[in-house]
């Protein structure tokens, strides 16, 4: 008899099981939101803040704010 197929019962779930009342959280270190899934933090990210980022023309600095942006261009055209 072949019985190797019946032992190799490997759960194809692969989810976490340790559902005990508390949802795990990731926040989001750039702006505080909170999501429970760490995929949907990573597409947070990804989407909106990696998305949105504000290069300056002189340097080529990047930042995450617009006005971030401008109050750094300032000190490029200084007079
Ligand atoms: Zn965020
Ligand atoms: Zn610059």
């Amino acid at each position: 008899m072949l019985r190797s197929e019946l032992n190799s019962s490997t759960n194809k779930d692969g989810g976490y099981q340790s559902y005990t009342g508390q949802s795990p959280q990731h926040r989001c270190d750039e702006c505080g939101k909170v999501f429970t899934a760490k995929g949907n933090l990573k597409l947070h990210q990804n989407t909106i803040h990696s998305a949105t980022r504000f290069q300056c023309q002189y340097c080529q600095k990047s930042f995450k704010r617009k006005h971030h942006l401008q109050s750094h261009i300032i000190t490029h055209v200084q007079f």
